[in-house]
């Protein structure tokens, strides 16, 4: 068994000779080495901290970060989805659903075209925020803002209906509406421009 154990080779050559010598006073003590790690301690003491004091502090989003989704309205209020799909299909983990339905007469103040999205259903548990969705639509009608989706126990609570997606109407609730776009209140006239 000896003369095996002589020939094992390591594979790495990382292997590290234990000195297995008695400790001195000194080292037994183990003074140096809580000075040692003291020294560290106090040496990040003095460096930048890397952590902030959230919610009280908020870190900048990356410019090209995309947060909870919001279904867009015109200047006039009216709700831009066409139903036309086209988010659905791009989405590639079918996190989108809805159900069209047309326009009646009276209604073309909430509505901007003639078919509107009766019911619109965003699964938030399958959503890997890749925006694609926003590029998908021609109507200018969904957006990714820069609002963190609220975590929550339930499963059910993730799945956003269209109530819960629609911005507020800039015509009828402009505060709630520039507060939800991040405008400054007198910036509401850039409304039809966003
Ligand atoms: S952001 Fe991407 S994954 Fe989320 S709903 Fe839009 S297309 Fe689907
Ligand atoms: S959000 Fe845009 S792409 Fe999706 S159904 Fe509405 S209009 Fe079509």
């Amino acid at each position: 068994m000896k003369g095996i154990a002589k020939q094992m080779q390591s594979l790495t050559n990382r292997n590290k000779q234990v000195d297995r010598s008695p400790m001195t006073f000194l080292e037994r003590t183990y003074l140096w080495n809580i000075a040692k790690g003291m020294m560290i301690t106090l040496r990040h003491l003095f460096k930048k901290k890397a952590t902030i004091q959230y919610p009280e502090q908020k870190r900048e989003f990356s410019r090209v970060w995309r947060g909870l989704h919001v279904l867009n309205r015109d200047e006039e209020g009216r709700e831009r989805c066409t139903a036309c799909g086209l988010c659905a299909v791009a989405c590639p983990a079918e996190a989108i659903t809805m159900e069209a339905a047309e326009r009646e007469i009276g209604e073309e103040n909430l509505y901007r075209e003639e078919k509107y999205a009766a019911k619109y259903e965003i699964n938030m548990l399958r959503c890997i925020f890749c925006g694609l969705c926003e590029e998908a639509c021609p109507k200018d009608a969904i957006y990714l803002s820069e609002t963190v989706t609220p975590a929550d126990y339930a499963r059910k609570k993730f799945i956003y209906s269209k109530e819960d997606l629609l911005i507020p109407n800039p015509v009828t609730e402009s505060e709630a509406y520039a507060k939800a776009k991040g405008l400054q209140p007198n910036e509401n006239r850039l409304v039809g421009k966003l």
